[in-house]
């Protein structure tokens, strides 16, 4: 095992995982990996090559040959296909839309899940942030804090209408079904033994950072 501290945070769309994530690793000079960032470029390659996203065998191809590139400071995030930045087009709805048919096909998962754990164990920081649905569970059990960051889906849900600027009930609409799509693949809505609950329905941002990160200290200090 490396001396790398390892935080793995897993939750629901819309629970504010990724911007909670980044900034705690910015709070403590970790590392921080977005892992749904990974699923979402391959979605979106399939989507550019017109690779149909309900094809399992065309989408292990595709997570076999992409070449997806994460970048882990939280000061300089990136996400890259090729040399093509798509830090922004990823979050698209067109994507949120068919990452899930991704995510369930379990050679991508696998393929995917060596990734994350090899950048892991390369980290250069003195510890790594790590965030998604099954962080907690599959690809780091043994991770030395372990946080499940939850928030009532109407919070969720305005969370993310307010991030797209667009109040529409078609957003809530798309985050409740890409929810249920991912609860068949991993269950990400109850806390695993060991596991912490977080809750920030009633708390803003700066405060679920810091609730976080005075939990990541009291398995440091
Ligand atoms: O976290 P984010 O919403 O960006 O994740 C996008 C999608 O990637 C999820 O809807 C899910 O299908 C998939 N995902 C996953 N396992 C992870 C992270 C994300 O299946 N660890």
């Amino acid at each position: 095992m490396s001396d790398v501290t390892t935080v793995a945070i897993d939750g629901p769309a819309g629970s504010g995982k990724s911007s909670v994530s980044r900034a705690v690793a910015r709070a403590l000079g970790y590392a921080y990996l977005d892992t749904g960032a990974a699923y979402r470029a391959l979605a979106l390659a399939c989507l550019q090559q017109g690779v149909d996203t309900a094809d399992a065998a065309a989408a292990a191809e595709m997570a076999r040959t992409a070449d997806v590139r994460l970048g882990t400071d939280p000061d300089d995030y990136f996400v890259r296909v090729g040399e093509t930045d798509v830090t922004e087009e990823i979050r698209e709805p067109r994507v949120s839309a068919v990452v899930s048919a991704i995510a369930r096909v379990p050679e991508v998962r696998v393929g995917l899940n060596d990734r994350f754990r090899d950048i892991v164990e390369g980290t250069a920081k003195p510890g790594i942030v790590v965030e998604g649905r099954d962080i907690t569970t599959v690809v780091l059990p043994d991770a030395d804090l372990r946080i499940l960051l939850t928030a009532s889906e109407e919070a969720r849900i305005a969370r993310r209408q307010a991030q797209l600027g667009d109040a529409s009930a078609a957003v809530g609409d798309q985050l409740v079904a890409r929810d249920r799509k991912d609860l068949a693949v991993v269950d990400f809505m109850s806390a695993a033994e060991g596991v912490t609950t977080v809750d920030s329905t009633e708390l803003d941002f700066g405060q679920t950072v810091d609730a976080i990160v005075e939990l990541v200290k009291k398995v440091t200090d």
